[in-house]
């Protein structure tokens, strides 16, 4: 379907995914472009944000935030362009950091809307400098409390929370290891992130792998993933462990409990033993306020050469489902962002 400027182009859930998300939860839609009135503009997206929680946003299970209704466009954070203005504070041509879903065009009044200027990178507005590297300062800094010395472990090591932890970690002196899927996710890691370590998740003795890397056990372990890595991360735990709650992409697609032991009882004993403190949070909603510290001390640290980033850059809207899909087979390396629209 060609793209014509006199119609939007939009995502919509079309139904609730039971397990993986296929093509068929999702139906690209054309309507006419929407038209702003006074105080109000069009934006153009540029790039698409594409990111887990969407998938706890396709189901109507109960959550920490309202589901996408059927037939409603799909949600997302974007980079835009204001295409046409009746704002009196927004230009023709601004950059805009807002949420406009997944969709070619959107109209807003100005609200939630962040004017992106001096930006090298417009997209690491939705990476590095966004969303995801705020989640894994604050969820780094501020519970996992990482010294210098210790072990720190995190887990989707290459993508793009997981790789603001480990270099952040590495700043603060610690000793690193990452968890990733394959061999040149984990190359990646060590010889372009700086990680000390990083083990392929997939190996039929990951769990060993993991055990010899952290010879002096796990002090923080910053949770991404669940499932089987947490099961070869609990045992490896110190005393006074930190283990900032972060996702669960493993069970995202899952449809009932895993068979196996009383996960829970082997979890509660070893947190009262050995006095783990695992503490979850949800990044806008527990450190809202703190975006400007994050952006001030982020934007110092890349300029210095001190963090890098890698974006995964699928082109076409149209491709948005497919890329999302992916997303939670692990087959994006490193943020995962859709070109919608050239700037
Ligand atoms: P990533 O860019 O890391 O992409 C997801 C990655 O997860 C995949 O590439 C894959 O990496 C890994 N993965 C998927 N399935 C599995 C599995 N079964 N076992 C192990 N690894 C798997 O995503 P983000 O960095 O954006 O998100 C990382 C986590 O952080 C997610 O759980 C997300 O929900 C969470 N999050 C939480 C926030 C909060 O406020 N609490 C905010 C932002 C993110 P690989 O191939 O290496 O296995």
């Amino acid at each position: 379907m060609s793209q014509s400027p006199s119609m939007n182009r939009s995502i919509v859930l079309q139904s609730r995914p039971h397990g993986a998300p296929t093509d068929a939860n999702f139906s690209l839609q054309e309507s006419a472009m929407p038209v702003p009135q006074d105080g109000q503009m069009l934006l153009r997206t540029l790039y698409l944000s594409l990111d887990p929680y969407m998938r706890g946003r396709m189901s109507d299970a109960a959550s920490y935030a309202a589901p996408v209704a059927l037939g409603a466009t799909m949600i997302g954070a974007t980079v835009a362009r204001v295409e046409t203005s009746r704002h009196p504070d927004f230009s023709v041509g601004e950059l805009v950091l807002g949420f406009n879903g997944w969709q070619d065009y959107a109209l807003s009044d100005g609200t939630g809307l962040r004017k992106l200027a001096g930006l090298a990178h417009p997209s690491s507005a939705l990476g590095v400098l966004g969303m995801p590297g705020f989640t894994a300062y604050m969820g780094l800094l501020d519970i996992g409390q990482p010294q210098a010395g210790e072990t720190v472990v995190v887990a989707a090591a290459s993508g793009a929370v997981g790789s603001v932890v480990g270099q952040i970690a590495k700043l603060k002196g610690c000793r690193v290891v990452g968890v990733a899927g394959g061999a040149e996710k984990c190359r990646y890691v060590v010889e372009e992130l700086g990680f000390d370590a990083c083990i392929d998740h997939r190996s039929p003795d990951f769990a060993a792998q993991l055990g010899a890397a952290c010879a002096k056990g796990i002090d923080v372990y910053f949770e991404n993933v669940g499932g089987a890595v947490f099961d070869a991360v609990l045992p490896l735990l110190n005393a006074r462990a930190r283990v900032p709650l972060c996702g669960m992409i493993a069970d995202y697609n899952a449809t009932g409990l895993p068979a196996g032991p009383d996960r829970l009882r082997v979890l509660t004993r070893a947190l009262l033993t050995k006095r783990i403190k695992m503490q979850g949070f949800i990044i806008f909603d527990d450190y809202g306020d703190r975006y400007g510290e994050f952006f001030a001390q982020m934007s110092q640290w890349l300029s210095a050469g001190k963090i890098k980033f890698r974006e995964d850059i699928v082109d076409g809207l149209e491709n948005a489902p497919q890329a999302f899909i992916g997303l939670l087979e692990g087959k994006n390396f490193g943020k995962l962002v859709i070109r919608v629209g050239a700037d």
